[in-house]
């Protein structure tokens, strides 16, 4: 059975004290309310891992993830976190290839598949981020420019690796912009990664590969989403910092 997550993307937001009210507030309303077996992760920004990971402490449900690690192993790397300091720390999940680190850090394939292998080396779980732009949804090549990011990424891997990885599919233009993709976009192009990781890997395998639906997803939105039989899930970016809206998300299921 795959894994039903609520991943909250903090991206670059929230100070100390804003995150620690925040994680606060997710703790006691998930205590109060949420029965159902979605579980929660939070990826804040690196300075917040530690403090936020101590008070989630033995919280049933909820985990903590980093939101980029480096392609380096260790060594003289100014500014970046690799795998290992990221495990020693406890984080358990890692987001990977997420389209802003595509775009803006010119991060390729080739390094997305050096962190990925990093990521499971110290046993943590890669969120592999894919999705289209808006000129490659118009133009009608989305499903192909898709895959071919999960090939060129993650289709190196053994099997027994490949069946750790959560994928997330975000289409760049409903990341921040209010315009959410529909739910039969997203089953669509949900199914259509599950038929291709199921080529590779067989069907098994894609059964149990949780891919999470990003890109304005909010508590208005989310049963109707969470409610496709290929969507496990979603990668939430600006609703995750509001403790009320991403609580609610997560009960949508
Ligand atoms: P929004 O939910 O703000 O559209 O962001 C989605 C995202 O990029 C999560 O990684």
């Amino acid at each position: 059975m795959r894994k039903k997550i609520v991943a909250g993307n903090w991206k670059m937001n929230m100070t100390f004290d804003e995150g620690q009210t925040l994680t606060s507030e997710i703790l006691n309303m998930m205590k109060d309310e949420h029965s159902g077996d979605a579980i929660a992760v939070l990826n804040p920004p690196f300075p917040h891992i530690y403090p936020v990971k101590k008070l989630i402490g033995e919280a049933k449900g909820v985990f903590i993830g980093a939101q980029n690690c480096s392609d380096k192993e260790s060594g003289a790397y100014t500014g970046e976190v690799s795998t290992k300091i990221l495990a020693s720390f406890g984080v358990q999940y890692v987001i990977i290839g997420h389209s802003e680190r595509r775009e803006y850090f010119k991060e390729s394939n080739e390094m997305l598949a050096a962190k990925v292998k990093l990521a499971l080396a110290e046993g943590l779980i890669p969120i592999f981020c894919c999705g289209e732009s808006l000129e490659i949804r118009t133009s009608g090549t989305h499903e192909p420019n898709v895959k071919f990011q999960l090939t060129e990424g993650l289709f190196d891997l053994s099997p027994e690796d490949f069946s750790k990885i959560v994928i997330a599919y975000e289409p760049i233009w409903a990341i921040g912009t209010g315009k959410t993709a529909s739910s039969e976009e997203a089953q669509d192009m949900h199914a259509a990664l599950r038929r291709h990781i199921a080529s590779k890997y067989g069907k098994d395998i894609a059964e149990n590969t949780s891919i999470l639906y990003g890109g304005s997803c909010n508590p208005k939105n989310a049963q109707e989403l969470f409610g496709k039989p290929d969507v496990d899930g979603g990668l939430i970016g600006g609703a995750s910092l509001k403790s009320r809206d991403f609580v609610d998300i997560i009960k949508s299921f």
